[in-house]
């Protein structure tokens, strides 16, 4: 595995809702994210600016709202998410005061960053809580935009976000530990550590979406959020959220996508 951190000063984080929810079936586990906020912090105090990516919105509205599972209909889930992002946000708060850490909402769309005037503002308030040693937390406007519950689970989102701010890094975070050369439930399906050309890797024979059926993401939209970072000249990784300290300490654990 080949991230070279020493090198990365801006770095983007994605996690989704079936990391999040952990052991914990269709609800937050609270300690995933103890286990991302642990990497963020020692990522921020090597100095390095974070942005998360975080899903969750929906999982963390379902038991409030006495759902114990992911409701199919969309408009249920986006009230879902209406329920949870607060709830969510007020977890991550809590996790990072640990830290002394200050957090911050944004909620956008993926219009949004298509849409001029938005996307400058969006860049601009990014950019102005870097450097005021926030951690921003990005999710989908979900009662506005509904792109990522139906497809991709903030991937695409991430992919623009760490395009928009030219961060040196994308981190994509699966419930599997990276990338295989057919589907991972599969027994001779082997591991890539390293992808160098992304158009060599054939989507038609991977896995599907998260494993816990809460996130609406999988190995598809992740090699297309791949395509765009790398396109734009930006590494990433695709990670498990257990195997991230010690791929960013150079481990050979996950996939690495090379920048074109
Ligand atoms: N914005 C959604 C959420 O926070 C992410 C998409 C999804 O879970 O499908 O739950």
């Amino acid at each position: 595995m080949s991230v070279d951190l020493s090198s990365c000063n801006r770095v983007v984080i994605k996690v989704g809702s079936s990391t999040l929810t952990g052991n914990a079936g269709a609800n937050l586990d609270p300690k995933a994210i103890d286990n991302l906020v642990d990497v963020v912090a020692k990522l921020r105090k090597e100095n390095k600016e974070v942005i998360v990516v975080s899903s969750g919105a929906i999982a963390a509205g379902l038991s409030p709202l006495g759902l114990s599972s992911r409701p199919s209909d969309l408009i249920t889930q986006q009230a879902a998410a209406s329920v949870g992002q607060g709830l969510l946000m007020a977890r991550y708060t809590e996790s990072f005061n640990r830290f002394k850490i200050t957090t911050s909402q944004v909620l956008i769309t993926i219009e949004d960053i298509k849409r001029q005037g938005h996307v400058e503002n969006i860049k601009g308030v990014l950019n102005s809580l870097l450097k005021l040693g926030v951690v921003p937390i990005i999710n989908e406007n979900d009662t506005v935009g509904t792109d990522e519950i139906r497809y991709g689970d903030n991937d695409g989102l991430a992919a623009l976000v760490t395009t928009l701010i030219t961060a040196d890094l994308l981190i994509l975070i699966t419930d599997i530990d990276g990338l295989y050369d057919a589907n991972p439930k599969d027994a001779s399906a082997k591991q890539i550590h390293r992808v160098s050309d992304i158009s060599k890797i054939d989507i038609k024979t991977l896995g599907g979406a998260g494993a816990a059926g809460v996130g609406s993401g999988g190995m598809i939209t992740k090699i297309e959020a791949a395509k765009v970072v790398t396109k734009a000249g930006i590494g990433m990784l695709l990670t498990s959220l257990s195997d991230l300290p010690s791929a960013l300490a150079g481990g050979e654990v996950g996939t690495y996508f090379y920048p074109n």
